[in-house]
């Protein structure tokens, strides 16, 4: 199998660097349509046959990754429309099916597998019936765990990864409050990425709206800028993420989010700050879980350290972990004060990726757990949600004053 992806993968590489790339952009500027009457996905003997149709050819790749196993299509400028499993795929071997923008330019199909599948062959037909379309047609074939531990293992070629971040300098002001606090909202997930999902309810979803709310309120009680990582139902890389607060000069980081958990019966809001070491297994199933929100979409994490790295970052975490941990404990207190129900321990510690920033005091919120009933309903009631943004509010009022009433201090 890895001889007929290494051939597919020059053929890919081929047409990519044959495609009108660079300049002759406009050119590519009407989108490409997918075709899902034309498309279909079922099973044959124990393979899985793809057949994806667009309305022009485009550069296009695929491979797998795993944890949970996937095959990812990525096209150039295809316009996805409303792709669902059940319109899609009579395949038993498809778990899950979404489709959406995954960076400028390209767009992802990601197809949820339930066991391991190597691509036996994978190839583009173009012109079919003279309409100028194009049909990708792939076979997918079991394979052993190792062998597509193995694939899913295998680097994109190269320059296909997200551009890193520039080095950051660390910047230099620390709020005083003679500025309006600059306050970075992250709804967590979105666009491919769902989230946790129960039923009808995405915490893509959820966190949005809490977020809205907070942004709107935060605006309203004056002395804060608000910037948002995402502000629509759209894929947001968490390195990106971390560079849009970055950009903003955030005084502030806070990502929202509402995730299932597997083990135990989590209810309740949580507080996270980091943590080099997860400190009990449910945060370390939840960073790894996390984390891993950007492996779903296909973006290696891994070398996400580098952005953060060295010297500089230990020393700048070194000044910025207790003003996240003091934020997150007033953070704590309000939410408490408000009469919403905390997890207990209310105050975690974990590495999660987005609240690595370095000179930035972050921290995450879990506002609730989707996969319990009563977290749900909270979660989708509007009325508790005011609730919690005004406490969020507050919470984040109170520590702004103490800390710069602190950096007043360390400055005499
Ligand atoms: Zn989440």
């Amino acid at each position: 199998m890895s001889r007929l992806v290494a051939i597919f993968r020059l053929g890919f590489l081929a047409w990519l660097l044959a495609a009108p790339l660079g300049h002759a952009e406009p050119a590519l500027s009407a989108l490409a349509r997918f075709e899902p009457r034309a498309s279909a996905i079922t099973d044959s003997g124990g393979d899985i046959a793809v057949r994806l149709a667009i309305s022009q050819p485009v550069p296009w790749r695929v491979r797998v990754l795993d944890h949970p196993a996937r095959l990812v299509v990525d096209f150039r400028e295809v316009d996805w429309g409303d792709v669902s499993r059940m319109s899609l795929s009579q395949s038993r071997h498809i778990k899950a099916l979404r489709a959406g923008p995954l960076r400028p330019g390209w767009s992802r199909l990601v197809l949820e597998l339930d066991g391991p599948f190597g691509v036996a062959t994978a190839e583009m037909r173009t012109d079919q019936g003279g309409a100028g379309g194009a049909v990708v047609h792939l076979r997918l074939r079991p394979e052993s765990e190792a062998d597509f531990a193995t694939a899913a293992a295998r680097p994109d070629p190269p320059g296909w990864s997200l551009p890193k971040p520039a080095q950051i300098g660390l910047s230099k002001h620390r709020q005083t409050g003679d500025h309006p606090l600059m306050v970075v909202i992250d709804p967590g997930h979105g666009g491919i990425d769902p989230g946790a999902v129960y039923g009808k309810e995405h915490e893509a979803d959820i966190v949005l709206a809490v977020a809205r709310k907070l942004r709107e309120a935060l605006l309203r009680a004056g002395g804060f800028d608000v910037v948002m990582t995402r502000d629509a139902d759209v894929f947001v890389p968490l390195e990106t993420r971390v560079s849009v607060a970055r950009e903003a000069g955030a005084d502030l980081f806070l990502s929202l989010h509402a995730d299932a958990i597997p083990v135990g019966h989590a209810t309740g809001a949580t507080v996270y700050t980091l943590s080099r070491k997860a400190t009990n297994r449910a945060s370390a199933l939840l960073a790894e879980h996390h984390n891993r929100d950007d492996l779903l979409s296909g973006v290696d994490l891994s070398g996400t350290d580098d952005i953060v790295a060295g010297l500089l970052m230990s020393m700048a975490q070194a000044d910025n972990m207790p003003r996240s941990d003091a934020f997150a404990r007033d953070l704590v207190q309000v939410i408490r004060h408000a009469g919403i129900r905390m997890h207990d321990p209310a105050h975690e510690e974990a590495d999660f990726a987005v609240i690595r920033s370095p000179d930035i005091p972050s921290a995450l919120l879990e506002l609730g757990f989707l996969s319990s009933p009563r977290d749900r309903k909270r979660l989708e009631d509007p009325a508790w949600q005011d609730r919690m943004v005004a406490a969020i509010v507050r919470g984040i009022r109170a520590w702004a004053v103490k800390d710069a009433a602190q950096a007043a201090l360390l400055r005499r």
